[in-house]
């Protein structure tokens, strides 16, 4: 499939806006800036695009809930948290291509309205915030952003905002609140933010990947966009993949490639020719799926209609030799650090199912464990404020439905089976 989102990435100099206007940089916006606003959202919604950060929401559709009120402020804040771990795929984009991201912003910004926009980057990204900031005084420098852009009358400024490196604050409200300055901690939903958003305004969260989408959309059509991979979540997608394979890395692929050939073409296939256990297809909050279930279209609704999800698109792929206590016990004690201790059962329920999977994995286990495990999942799914609480308990049930010998072995014996 042709590149999209990776296109510059690789190019000599990808992240400078000279390289980026020679490859057609920018037109987008220019025909963007010459279309009405009410045109681009419905484009926006015919090309299908579903939000890359997870969730998986129409991107046009979560753009026409904002009011039309042209008196109102409104923001557009890109989530460039990326924490989930597993995911590296906005950090390429970022750190190579910063200019992608940055047109779809202005081009967002002009559908809703918006005049200011912000970029969360986990704090850890320094090189990533130094890259949007140069990125963005470039563009400044060139036209693209501040005061009346190219002569149209619409004017945006883009700020960088580093956060502190909380997982949590990849959750949209969470992130907001971090912005305005507090705790980094979900708000109550509704209202939902196209209505109270940042600063209590109307605000668009976007992931970047998503953003990154929306040149290409303007430039070659809602139909083109539409026409890649499955009809209900088309368009280009970027795989992260890592773990024992081959060739860990990031690959441009249509929505809806198997699994398997992920795996097996794209990544190489199982390290050392080992046999494959269990592939996480999208970040560590999405149940695992074991080798039978690998024949299976990458996209929001096959993953969900299995139980799983796409998440973010990162895979992470897990070898024979690979101990399910283990890694089910590395998995909870990061969703348990993670916690921002807002809710009951996420704070003390992933801190509970920690301590026992320590146990079990440092060969303390008690006759039981297996089902106080099953029974803590149960207590917590559906229960928290937000959804940290589910991906934790999503991560565990996958290891326990598919690999529950190896949890009952080590609470009898003391250790692994592998
Ligand atoms: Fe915080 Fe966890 Fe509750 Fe979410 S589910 S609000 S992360 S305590």
């Amino acid at each position: 499939m042709e590149k999209v989102l990776l296109k510059n990435v690789g190019k000599p100099d990808s992240h400078r806006i000279d390289t980026y206007l020679a490859g057609g940089g920018y037109e987008a916006l220019k025909k963007a800036l010459r279309m009405d606003t009410e045109d681009i959202i419905q484009m926006v919604k015919d090309s299908g695009l579903m939000g890359r950060g997870g969730a998986g929401f129409p991107t046009g559709l979560k753009w026409s809930f904002i009011p039309k009120d042209p008196t109102l402020q409104k923001y557009l804040c890109c989530n460039a948290d990326e924490g989930e771990p597993g995911t590296f795929k906005d950090r390429s984009i970022i750190e190579h291509d910063p200019h992608l991201l940055l047109e779809g912003m202005a081009i967002s910004c002009y559908a809703i309205g918006a005049d200011t926009a912000y970029i969360y980057i986990r704090g850890e990204f320094a090189f990533g915030a130094r890259r949007l900031e140069e990125a963005i005084a470039e563009a400044y420098q060139k036209g693209y952003l501040g005061k009346d852009i190219l002569g149209s009358g619409f004017s945006l400024n883009i700020h960088v905002h580093r956060g502190f490196g909380a997982y949590i604050c990849g959750e949209e409200t969470a992130l907001l609140e971090s912005i305005e300055g507090c705790r980094g901690q979900p708000r109550k939903k509704p209202p939902f933010p196209a209505l109270s958003g940042l600063y209590g305004k109307p605000t668009v969260i976007n992931n970047v990947e998503t953003l990154a989408c929306v040149p290409t959309i303007i430039s070659r059509g809602a139909e083109w966009f539409a026409s890649i991979g499955p009809e209900k979540s088309p368009g280009p997608k970027i795989f992260g993949v890592s773990g024992h394979v081959n060739r860990p890395g990031l690959y441009e692929l249509p929505m809806g490639t198997p699994l398997r050939e992920i795996v097996y073409e794209h990544a190489g296939g199982i390290r050392n020719g080992r046999r494959l256990k269990a592939v996480i297809p999208g970040g560590v909050s999405a149940p695992l799926l074991t080798e039978e279930q690998i024949d299976i279209s990458m996209d929001f609704d096959t993953l969900a209609h299995e139980g799983s999800m796409l998440g973010s698109g990162g895979v992470i792929v897990m070898d024979d030799t690979t101990c399910m206590v283990k890694a089910a016990y590395i998995i909870n004690r990061f969703f348990s650090h993670e916690s921002c201790g807002k809710c009951t059962p996420c704070r003390e329920g992933t801190t509970w199912m920690t301590s026992i999977l320590k146990r079990l994995e440092y060969g303390e286990g008690r006759p039981g464990d297996v089902e106080l495990l099953e029974g803590l999942c149960g207590n917590i799914f559906g229960r928290t404020f937000c959804p940290l609480g589910d991906g934790a308990v999503m991560a565990l049930r996958g290891a326990l439905r598919n690999f529950r010998q190896e949890f009952v072995y080590h609470a009898e014996n003391g250790r692994c089976m592998v």
